[in-house]
């Protein structure tokens, strides 16, 4: 039995993890993978980022600021995660995803985080990136689903990413989370997660969009797996890191496998690891890997896994 501080610091945990190992590979295809590495286990960093081992990148940063606004205020959060995201901005990383970049370019001209989105979706058509989703995860903590979890999905994802399949995907993620503690398999957790988006989803342009992504995402976990792509789209990331969760025993494995796939490897590991963290909990991530985060990582990891545990105790009853 895992318990549910377990399961939430496995997800926290396990997003960070994931993203530090992934981003060793990040943009390198699997045969150049298995050429380089055989198969890549353990933090090693250096990558396009050129990290230090252990050190994770822009989806583990968004995703604690995700945690830290929730945190700020549950009932409002979107205000103080963007302050947490421009603080990051502030630190000059050298990674924001390209829609982020936008999305920060026209906050600064509009002061208004999804008039900033929904600008960058009218100019460009193109916010349907894996960006959101790969930061969503505290939201299953703090939020019940399926209603409310919708609507907070929808608002956080559409700070950045505007296009219906951003918070669309988040919303199946965090929900499937969310049935695997309350018991579920993954594969039931998924298709509970699935009805519920179709019947939240308003009717119109999003849930047109939600039967679609139904439609794509139909018996991913017995996909080949050659059919899986580890782009920056956020439903092929779903996919992946759907399958990889459920095809495999481990915590240990469902990242690796993830990770190994290669292309967009930082982020599909972070969501594949933040999902296989809820399932197996914190204890079943290998220590190697957590002993690559220094000390003050951690600290942030565990107060971020704190307060949100103090919010799921409410959720979960
Ligand atoms: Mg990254």
């Amino acid at each position: 039995m895992i318990g549910l501080v377990d399961r939430v610091r496995g997800g926290l945990y396990g997003l960070a993890a994931g993203d530090a190992l992934g981003a060793t590979v990040e943009f390198m295809g699997r045969d150049e993978i298995r050429r380089k590495y055989g198969v890549l286990r353990d933090i090693v960093g250096g990558g396009w980022l050129n990290l230090r081992p252990g050190e994770w990148t822009d989806d583990t940063e968004m995703a604690l600021a995700v945690a830290e606004g929730i945190l700020a205020d549950p009932e409002e959060p979107v205000p103080h995660i963007g302050e947490a995201f421009l603080r990051w901005r502030a630190t000059d990383p050298p990674d924001i995803g390209g829609t982020v970049r936008a999305a920060f370019q026209a906050y600064d001209r509009l002061g208004n985080w999804h008039r900033a989105a929904e600008a960058v979706h009218a100019r460009t058509g193109m916010t349907a990136g894996n960006g959101a989703l790969m930061r969503t995860l505290p939201l299953a903590f703090a939020y019940p689903g399926p209603v409310e979890l919708y609507v907070r999905c929808m608002e956080v994802a559409r700070m950045t990413h505007w296009d219906p399949e951003a918070g669309l995907t988040c919303f199946l993620y965090c929900r499937a989370a969310q049935h695997v503690v309350l018991g579920a398999g993954l594969v039931d957790a998924l298709d509970r997660a699935v009805e519920e988006m179709l019947e939240v989803a308003p009717a119109g342009k999003m849930s047109r969009a939600a039967a679609a992504l139904a439609g794509k995402l139909e018996g991913v976990m017995a996909w080949p797996e050659d059919r899986l792509r580890p782009t920056g789209y956020t439903v092929d990331t779903l996919a992946c890191a759907l399958w990889c969760a459920a095809n495999a025993e481990s915590f240990e494995e469902a990242v690796v496998r993830a990770v190994n796939l290669g292309g967009d490897a930082d982020t599909v590991g972070a969501v594949t690891g933040g999902l296989a963290g809820v399932m197996h909990g914190y204890g079943a991530i290998p220590a190697r890997w957590v002993d690559k985060f220094n000390r003050a990582q951690r600290e942030r990891l565990d107060a971020a896994a704190e307060g949100l545990a103090r919010l799921a105790e409410k959720i979960f009853v």
